[in-house]
């Protein structure tokens, strides 16, 4: 009886615990007019075809890529059809890859766990109770250079942990790098686990990172949305949000990317808590987020944040709340072009760069505009790899040569925020 019970819950959770994605497709549409663009736009309020937009409409002849659930597969074909709108299938099943990705990373699972940060197996995907083991272990190890800070607590009650990089004295200058907020952007806090060691081990050999380890601090968080980025391995890969209820909705969580005050609840953020911009019911409404407004606050000394995202490659500075530029925009343009053109020398990938305004779409409430207004001037957010091939589903064999060529850009940044006071 019992054993039958646990077959039958074994059962449950196979079949009932993990959201499928069978048959749903990636679509690819490239605006060819305003016109187009606008009809576009409009299908994001469109509730129907249950529409999950990777990435989201900007300019013309810029792709918009939208996931699209079977159920709604033909009539949104014959939607996008009827208004004249070209489109192509950019990936034919989500379920056929997710499930090559989840074979790839219990097979690395059954491997014996990693005793240390030498034998942690960096080219594949972990769960979160790794990564925290990830940290553990890095502390030990480095206990002269590395400590780890929480900054507070996630809805769920998770710790939200900060690795620190220091050589010593308090409020130093000090850059910020984040990695994880979008929980479904498994390659930026895998990247993110790379560069804490690449950290450990250049210090001492590497000038740059030894010089600004001299004088500054560095932070890293690696998963910043921990509630969400255990939703994406056990319930649902697509998860982007928070994972707090809404009041009054059956829809859960907040875009922690548009919960900053800066701009926000302006256009470029969503007031429905069933969208995924969701901005949230206040500014700083999410514990994930307040816990990094008091940090930096309280630090006082940053200089440079480095928010990681993916997909789209790109290198985006302040502002995306507004068309007005910041004050800084020059400089800010300058170092955009020189950390792009050296991430490329590693693999050749190609960033484009600019305000998050200009570059992609009017994005209210986001990190970067905050912390530029707190006087952060060197804020940067990143978009990984790559550029919509496999989107969200980046094959873990590129996990080491993204983090590297995102690494050589991140010098750049943190070099000459070292030496420009
Ligand atoms: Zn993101």
């Amino acid at each position: 009886m019992m054993r039958g019970l646990f077959v039958f819950a074994a059962l449950f959770v196979a079949v009932f615990g993990k959201e499928t994605f069978e048959g749903h497709q990636v679509l690819r549409i490239v605006p060819k007019s305003d016109v187009q663009l606008r009809l576009i736009k409009d299908m994001e309020d469109m509730t129907e075809f249950e529409l999950d937009f990777w990435r989201e409409v900007s300019n013309v002849a810029t792709p918009v890529d939208v996931r699209v659930p079977l159920h709604s597969l033909q009539s949104f074909k014959i939607h996008l059809e009827t208004q004249g709108i070209k489109y192509s299938v950019m990936i034919k099943d989500v379920q056929v890859m997710l499930d090559e990705e989840q074979e790839k990373m219990e097979a690395a699972a059954r491997v014996a766990k990693p005793r240390n940060t030498d034998s942690y197996d960096y080219t594949n995907y972990h769960s979160i109770n790794d990564i925290y083991t990830f940290q553990d272990m890095l502390v030990a190890e480095n206990p002269d250079l590395v400590s780890k800070v929480v900054i507070g607590y996630s809805f769920e009650g998770r710790p939200l942990t900060v690795l620190k990089f220091s050589t010593g004295n308090t409020k130093r200058p000090a850059i910020w790098i984040d990695t994880g907020i979008h929980a479904r952007e498994w390659i930026t806090p895998a990247s993110g686990t790379w560069f804490a060691k690449k950290i450990v081990t250049d210090f001492g050999h590497d000038g740059v990172i030894t010089g600004i380890l001299y004088w500054m601090d560095i932070y890293l968080e690696l998963v910043t949305n921990p509630d969400g980025y255990y939703y994406t391995h056990n319930s649902n890969r697509m998860w982007r949000k928070t994972r707090k209820p809404n009041p009054g909705s059956s829809c859960v969580g907040v875009d922690p990317n548009r919960n900053w005050s800066v701009g926000f609840g302006t256009a470029g953020s969503s007031s429905d808590p069933c969208s995924e911009t969701y901005r949230g019911p206040s500014p700083h409404s999410e514990s994930e987020i307040k816990s990094i407004v008091d940090f930096v606050k309280s630090q006082g000394n940053f200089k440079a944040f480095l928010s990681i995202h993916s997909y789209s490659q790109m290198l985006l500075y302040p502002y995306g709340y507004t068309n007005t530029p910041v004050k800084d925009q020059r400089e800010l343009q300058n170092l955009a072009r020189l950390a792009v053109g050296t991430l490329a020398f590693a693999y050749g990938t190609r960033y484009t760069y600019g305000s998050m305004f200009d570059v992609i779409y009017q994005a209210s409430g986001t990190t970067i505009d905050w912390t530029y207004e707190q006087g952060i001037k060197y804020s940067y957010t990143f978009e990984l790899r790559d550029t919509g091939h496999y989107g969200f589903i980046l094959p873990a064999n590129q996990i080491i040569p993204t983090a590297q060529e995102t690494w050589e850009a991140l010098k750049v940044i943190m070099d000459h925020a070292y030496k420009t006071p």
